[in-house]
């Protein structure tokens, strides 16, 4: 008898809830991955920088296993495939994972949970991920926030010390399942390639915490954490970084209030994660939807330096720092009047730290049509932002070297024009 950790998006063996209740359970316990064939056969390029990095996490845990005598055992496959498998090789008692908001993760593991009821296999299930999930974070009437500043407050109001204690896996390993290692697939075995990406550490920087609120709008310097991919993947966990955020840097807790805010939207309101608008009447907003002009603000040939600047870092390094994220999002939503979706898409193929949720939230915001979104007719202006945030264009130099040579392109649109264009679309669509 056998019982089973799933790991999903929480690739670590410290401070993970979900395994901390598998561990302490009756049966020994079979850590499990499964590259999900739904998931990647939808990937468009065979060179991913998440899934390697997901591939290295899995190495790293695979190694730590094997010294606790375990190994992990990763398929590739359907998960319901996985569970067939896995039912007919072993007599499984209980089944344990962690929360995933996402509308796919909700339907699989629907599906997973009837297979294994079926199969009269207990299924549990953990919060993990976030610090407040669900309904923990809600309106005096019970009723979700759709607005962040009272939601933060409420947020902050609950918090306390039993919400950021660490899960001590540690005290359980003896009880992994004791069996020789199995080695995890190659990437090329699952129809994947090495793309040599480097990708940033997990060591959480005191000092780029400490000062975050003063730093962090700076793209050409190191003021944010990047730690963004590592709590997608769950390789760093989120409560011991809430816990130091509480003792150094109340805007950097801020921000991790902001992912548990998009986790909890995307919970209540499955439809922004489905190509709608949070605020319907956006959705009759005319785009232009320019396929010329879309495949110019990809490249990072705009003529507008700090948006060419953040599209080339993206396309070049998977990082685009949040500055510079609001303002391309904002160009292509509204001077370029593209569909956010369009752009949403992109950034979800080449972002290291795509996130569904928090990335439709944020790009939801900045096309004006989300939940607590600027105001519709604030439209960045990207020459004041670039005073403002890179004043010695030290970022913008750095992606856009030929800046002031003859080669670099005319701006795609005028800035005075556009913004009257775009106040005038949405205007009609939002007065119809
Ligand atoms: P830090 O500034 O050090 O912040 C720490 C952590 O807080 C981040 O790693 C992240 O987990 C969280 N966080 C910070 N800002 C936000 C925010 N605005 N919303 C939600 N969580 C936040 N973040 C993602 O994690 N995945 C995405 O796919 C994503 N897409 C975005 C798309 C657009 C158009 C915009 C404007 C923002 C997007 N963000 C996304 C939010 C933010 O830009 C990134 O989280 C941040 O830049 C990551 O860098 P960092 O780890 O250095 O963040």
């Amino acid at each position: 008898h056998i019982n089973i950790f799933w790991f999903r998006r929480d690739l670590r063996l410290h401070d993970n809830a979900g395994l901390y209740h598998a561990l302490k359970s009756n049966n020994p316990v079979l850590p499990i991955f499964i590259f999900d064939t739904n998931i990647l056969d939808q990937l468009p390029q065979k060179a991913d920088r998440r899934v390697t990095f997901i591939h290295d996490a899995l190495k790293q845990m695979q190694q730590q296993l094997s010294e606790t005598g375990s190994t992990l055992q990763a398929f590739h496959d359907t998960p319901l495939n996985a569970f067939k498998l896995l039912a007919q090789q072993y007599t499984i008692e209980q089944v344990f994972t962690n929360h995933d908001y996402e509308p796919y993760a909700r339907e699989r593991d629907e599906a997973i949970a009837q297979f294994l009821q079926q199969h009269n296999i207990a299924f549990h299930t953990y919060k993990d991920q976030v610090i407040f999930e669900k309904e923990e974070v809600v309106k005096d009437d019970g009723k979700p926030y759709t607005v962040f500043t009272p939601y933060s407050r409420k947020w902050k109001a609950a918090l306390n010390e039993f919400y950021l204690k660490s899960y001590s896996t540690e005290k359980y390993f003896y009880n992994f399942y004791q069996q020789s290692i199995k080695p995890v697939p190659t990437l090329k075995s699952i129809g994947f390639e090495e793309t040599g990406a480097s990708f940033p550490s997990a060591t959480f920087d005191n000092n780029i915490i400490q000062e975050y609120d003063q730093r962090r709008d700076f793209p050409a310097i190191a003021g944010t954490s990047r730690l963004g991919v590592h709590l997608r993947f769950g390789t760093i966990s989120v409560r011991q970084l809430a816990k130091q955020a509480t003792q150094l840097n109340d805007t950097f807790l801020n921000e991790l209030i902001w992912r548990d805010f998009f986790q909890m939207i995307l919970w209540h309101f499955p439809h922004v994660g489905k190509g709608k608008a949070f605020k319907a009447e956006y959705d009759f907003i005319q785009w232009r939807n320019k396929e010329d002009e879309f495949a110019r603000w990809c490249a990072g040939n705009t003529g507008y330096p700090i948006v060419d600047a953040g599209m080339r870092e993206l396309n070049a390094t998977g990082f685009m720092h949040n500055r510079v994220r609001m303002i391309t999002a904002s160009f292509l939503a509204k001077h370029l009047l593209i569909d956010w979706r369009w752009g949403e898409a992109y950034f979800a193929e080449k972002l290291l730290d795509f996130d569904l949720a928090s990335n439709n939230g944020n790009w939801q915001w900045a096309a004006g049509c989300g939940c607590d979104a600027a105001p519709y007719f604030r439209i960045f202006n990207p020459h004041l932002q670039t005073k403002k945030f890179d004043p010695q264009l030290a970022y913008i130099r750095q992606w856009v070297p030929e800046l002031n040579e003859l080669t670099y392109p005319t701006p795609i649109v005028d800035h005075e024009m556009a913004r009257k264009r775009c106040l005038e679309t949405y205007k009609k669509a939002l007065e119809r």
